[in-house]
Parts: C-alpha cells; structure tokens; sequence
C-alpha cells in the first residue's frame, strides 16, 4: 500500500508529526490522515496527550496505541496540564483548552528535538497541528519545519469562527448583558458575512460568541486561532469537500488561499483494513450492535441516536427523551454514554423504570458504538443527533437524514446547514418534550413529504461525497497536492 511521495527523493523520508486536540472528535480524523500519510509513503508520529494514551491502553490494550513504530507510524505522548482526576470526572474543554495553550508549546519543542536525537528515526519535517492546538505552528516555525493546522469543523463553521473578530469589532459581541440570551438578540441577523448563508442568525454561529465578558476563555482563544495562528501556518486543512460548502470555501479561500478540502476522510481515504488495530476510539464498542441491526427485517427502519462524545443531558431531559422515543414507535439504537447524564451519577442508564422491559425487542441501549458501521448500516434510516461535525460528515456520507439536537460551538452552525442549506436535516428544540421528541422521530421515520426529500437529498450527498474521495474528485486531488506540496518542503 505504501506509496512515495511522487516528487520525494528515494533517499528522504519525510516525517510529519501530528498534533490533534485531545478530544473523540479530533483524534478520529487525525487519526485517519496518520494513516493515509503514511500509506503514501511518510513518517508519522501521531501525538496524543498522556490522558488519551492511557484511556486508549486501558480500554483497547497496547495494540491501539503501539503502532508499527519499525514500519514508520508511531506514537508519542505530551502532558495535557490538568490534573487526570479532573479529566476522569469531565471533558472540561474550557480547562482543556486553557491548559494546553499554556503546557504544551514546550512539550512539543521538546518532543521534536527528541525525535531529532532518535536513532532510526528520521528528522520531524513538518508539522501538523490541530486549530485548537494552533499554537504549535508557532513552535514548528522557530525550529524552521512547515506547519500546517488542520481545522477538525465544518468550512461553515469554521467561518463563524474566522468572523468572531468582526463580531466584536461590530459591536454584537460581547453580549450587553444576560437578557440577551433569551431576549431575542440571537435571531438577529446577518447578512454582511461573505460566504455564508444568506438568512444566517447570531444563534447560527459558534456558541462560543454567547458571552458578556470581553475576556471569555473560549472567545479570545478561537479570535486568536483565526488571527493569529492559522496565518502563520502554511496552509489550512478541512474535513469537507468543495460541492458540500462551495461558498463558505470561497470566503475562507480569500483570506487563507492554501487551504485543502481532504473530506470526508473516510475509508475511501484510510481503509479500516489498513494498520487495522490502531483506534482513536476512547471508548469500548459495543460489538452487539451490528447483530441486533442485522437481525431488523426492515431496510431504513432504525432510528440511531447519540450525541457524541461531549455532550451532557439531564435526568429529566433523559426522561423525555425515552418517553418520545418509545411512543414514536420505530425501532431504535440509542447510545449513552457512561458520563453523559450530568445529575445521573451512580446510574448506568438513567431511563424511566419499566422502561427497557416496555421497548424490549425494539430498542437497544449500549453506551458507545461504532457509528460508521451503524450509519452504513441497512437498517438505519435516520439519525437524532448533535450535530458534531465528525458525525454530520458521516451521515452525509453514509446518506442518512437528520434530526438535529445541537448541543454547542459550531454544532448550530452544522444544524442550520444541514436543514436550510443541505436539505438533510429538521431541528429539535433544545428543550423538547416527549411529545415533540415522538413527533420529530416520526416526521424524520415517516412516508411524510419532507422525509422523502429529505432522504433524497441524503442520497444525493452520498454520491457526492464518495466522488469528492474518489480518484480524480476534488478531495483525493487536494490531498495529493498537500502530499506533494509537504513532501517538496522537506527536501
Ligand atoms: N463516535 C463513535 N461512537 C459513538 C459516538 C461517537 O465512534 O458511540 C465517533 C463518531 O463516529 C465521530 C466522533 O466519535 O467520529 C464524534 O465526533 P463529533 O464531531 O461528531 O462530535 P463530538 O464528540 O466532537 O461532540
């Protein structure tokens, strides 16, 4: 499988170290470029915090993590700077991404002149970092490597994020005071940001703009990624394909001209037969699920649900949720994650009692999956989801409508797209009632007019999606020349 570089000299072999941000949402695509740079011939060193290492060596043993370090994909590990305990407990991304800012710039440095002085290993050639690790192009820039950051959101909402500067040069950020939450200021449109569509709110863009201190941890930080770090690097990658966000690409194009569309990185990309063991998955599948799918007579029947690997509910919310569930009447795979119900401690499924007895036969509870194999599945027909951007570029790609619960940052952003701009998706609100979970599930399940254009357009974006990957489409040509162009760089 491995191919070299078409411009690399036979004596060179370039290598690129890969820092993802430690989250579920970023390691996973990373993880995925590690393998398709390497199938094209690079040295790979794919860096995950000591937290993640450990979560991954736990739950999935040595072979996760231990790589084919002789055959040039290895991994490493930096500190995160919090406390483990904290991280246990939570996915504090706030701390998180405070800590790492803070911590790792010298880590990183570090880690490059170790690999230096590495017998066998050949000298780190460039870097590519996580946008919300954007401060390592800086590192990479002072030891003189080519830096790239590769941006794990949406092209649309990865331009909210490049107009949050505006935002508050404009006056709509900070928030005055708290009566803007809930006083009708997020509908206020706007319609001065280029590229995007043309009926776009304040509540359409990253949430992190919902503040009324200047100085937010989470504000300051994403200006500062889009100001500072992404025009410092080389050049920008995204997990998209130009049909999907032609227009957002343009406005992002014009300010960052070097960006790479390398979506959706999916097998067509990296083969799950290729270094088959190693996962960024931080938790353990349930391997029941494929099984009870298989065993669903009807094709487009199922409705999965699961809201990533961040997200938090209530009890209550839980409540409605299982209640609206049930009532609608659809077989359904429902994944909650052990931590995901924030007053739930102690409960492993915080469901209403007699409830798994009343859905018995037609509803499977497991606490994490492997979505792309229930997405491609026969029997899904439709996805209640937060919108993540991992997971809405999966259902696009696997052609499964949507039934969108966005939770924060730039998740509203992908719902409002997917149900104005794709076609694909119908919003949940955030505080749904049974009754309007049960009738969300049956509009999204049912033989209704919208459902059918919705799986019509699902089925459109399928295709596109796979001739984005295919050889020649859009996707595989910018990533042949993010290969070419890293490749040149390091001779
Ligand atoms: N995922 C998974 N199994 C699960 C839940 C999620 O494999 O049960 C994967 C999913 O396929 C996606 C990632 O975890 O690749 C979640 O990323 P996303 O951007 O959708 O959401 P986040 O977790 O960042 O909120």
């Amino acid at each position: 499988m491995a191919m070299a570089p078409s411009s690399l000299p036979a004596t060179t072999t370039p290598h690129v170290l890969l820092i993802p941000y430690p989250a579920q949402g970023h390691v996973n695509p990373f993880l995925r470029l590690a393998k398709a740079l390497h199938a094209r011939g690079f040295y790979v060193t794919f860096v995950h915090t000591e937290h993640n290492h450990g979560r991954l060596l736990r739950s999935r043993g040595p072979s996760a993590v231990a790589g084919a370090a002789a055959d040039g994909l290895r991994f490493e590990t930096i500190p995160d700077g919090l406390p483990h305990a904290e991280l246990d407990a939570t996915q504090d991304i706030w701390a998180l991404c405070e800590a790492t800012r803070r911590e790792c710039p010298a880590h990183v440095r570090e880690l490059v002149e170790r690999l230096g002085r590495t017998e066998g290993v050949p000298p780190v050639t460039c870097v590519v970092a996580d946008g919300a690790m954007g401060f390592a192009v800086h590192v990479a820039k002072e030891i003189g490597l080519s830096a790239y950051l590769f941006f794990t959101p949406s092209a649309c909402g990865f331009l909210g994020y490049l107009n949050f500067d505006q935002l508050v040069k404009r006056g709509y950020v900070p928030f005055k005071d708290e009566s803007c939450f809930t006083n009708g200021y997020l509908d206020t449109p706007l319609d001065w940001i280029a590229g995007m569509i043309s009926n776009v709110r304040l509540r359409d863009l990253p949430t992190f703009i919902r503040t009324t201190d200047a100085d937010d941890t989470m504000l300051t930080i994403n200006i500062k990624q889009c100001e500072v770090d992404a025009p410092a690097a080389d050049g920008i990658l995204l997990n998209t394909f130009d049909d999907l966000e032609r227009a957002a690409l343009v406005a992002i194009r014009a300010r960052l001209p070097n960006t790479f569309t390398i979506g959706p990185l999916g097998p067509e990309v990296s083969p799950p037969s290729y270094l088959p063991s190693l996962t960024s998955s931080l938790w353990k599948e349930d391997d029941r699920c494929v099984a009870w799918l298989d065993a669903q007579p009807a094709d487009g029947s199922v409705v999965y649900v699961n809201f990533g690997s961040i997200t938090v509910v209530t009890r209550d919310q839980m409540v409605e949720f299982a209640r609206g569930l049930a009532a609608a009447g659809s077989p359904f795979l429902w994944v909650v994650r052990p931590d995901m119900v924030r007053d739930g401690e102690g409960e492993t499924l915080p469901v209403p009692e007699g409830f798994a007895e009343e859905v018995a036969g037609r509803g499977l509870m497991v606490g994490w999956c492997d979505q792309e194999a229930v997405l491609g599945h026969r029997a899904t027909g439709g996805f209640l989801s937060h919108c993540g951007w991992n997971s809405t570029v999966e259902s696009l790609r696997a052609g499964v409508p949507m039934l969108c619960w966005p939770f924060f940052s730039e998740q509203v952003t992908n719902c409002r797209y997917a149900c104005e701009e794709w076609g694909v998706g119908v919003e949940m609100a955030r505080d749904a009632g049974r009754g309007e979970v049960e009738a969300a599930v049956r509009e999204l399940m049912g033989d209704g007019e919208k459902a059918a254009g919705m799986r019509r357009k699902a089925s459109e974006w399928k295709d596109k999606a796979a001739r984005a990957v295919a050889a020649g489409g859009w996707s595989q040509l910018d990533l042949d020349r993010f290969v070419d162009e890293i490749a040149r760089a390091s001779t």
